[in-house]
């Protein structure tokens, strides 16, 4: 599933490729894929060009020049591509923006669970996804995560990945965010101190702009605009590792894999400490 650096470099690569491009059509393939239905897109945007292409966690928010906003939403195996006049449509094609000089962005989507929406000016967050998220997990302030922390027991990895408190960590980050910073992910949240969500808020950071740098990770579906793979899954030091020796200096640790609200957790039991705090 495309996490946050995954879709920042969707966001660079769009910018880059598409930029301010004319849309001269929209053709619907799947209804499903649109919010509010498929003529929303296909009346009303010819003639328009996306005037700046920002981000929020997991969304992509490209504004368009006459005020309206287009709102992408990935989630598990969106995607997007750019294909030349005479390139196959891709098997999984959901919503092809033709744009002007012949060039199509397809956005394709095996699993069918992605959204495009596209919202009236002024109205960008009303009712949307965007007014229920927390702030980009770019940007992570250790202050306000300590408040979102101190009250709560879920084990630290679990509260990584609740939208509502940052925006744009997923399953695979979460994990790396924990081994960096040497935390065990199941510590509840409340134990720890001060200096320990520092510790964490600049490992989201760092890892998240690591990720950012390779232009993300490829485990299965996700590839970038060009159709290539991101290159963090080489520097995956926990996810996916089960059994493998800990990769910090001097650890004789090897790595487990438990289950934490449903989703695989990876992490070295030797070195990842639990919060210091206890009731
Ligand atoms: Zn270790």
């Amino acid at each position: 599933m495309p996490e946050l650096p995954e879709v920042e470099t969707m966001r660079r690569d769009l910018q880059k490729a598409v930029g301010r491009k004319v849309i001269t059509a929209v053709e619907v393939l799947d209804p499903k894929a649109v919010a509010g239905g498929p003529d929303s897109l296909t009346t009303g945007l010819a003639g328009r060009h996306v005037r700046s292409y920002d981000r929020r966690g997991k969304v992509l928010i490209l504004r368009l020049d006459d005020g309206r906003t287009l709102l992408l939403h990935p989630r598990m195996t969106g995607r997007f591509q750019l294909l030349r006049p005479h390139d196959e449509l891709p098997r999984h094609a959901r919503v092809v923006f033709h744009l002007s000089g012949g060039q199509r962005l397809v956005f394709e989507d095996p699993r069918r669970f992605g959204r495009v929406e596209l919202r009236p000016a002024g109205e960008e967050e009303a009712g949307t996804l965007l007014c229920r998220i927390g702030p980009d997990a770019t940007r992570c302030d250790a202050d306000r995560l300590r408040e979102a922390l101190r009250r709560r027991r879920t084990p630290i990895k679990a509260l990584l990945l609740d939208q509502t408190i940052l925006a744009g960590i997923g399953n695979i980050y979460a994990s790396e965010i924990c081994y960096r910073c040497g935390l065990d992910p199941r510590t509840p949240s409340h134990a720890l101190r001060l200096p320990e969500v520092r510790q964490l808020a600049a490992a989201t950071e760092a890892v998240l702009s690591e990720g950012i740098a390779l232009r993300g990770t490829t485990i299965s579906d996700y590839r970038t605009v060009g159709g290539r793979s991101g290159g963090f899954q080489k520097r995956l030091a926990v996810y996916g590792r089960e059994g493998e020796i800990c990769l910090r200096a001097g650890c004789p640790g090897r790595i487990q894999r438990v289950v934490l609200a449903g989703r695989s957790t990876y992490f070295c039991s030797h070195c990842q400490r639990k919060g210091r705090r206890r009731k």
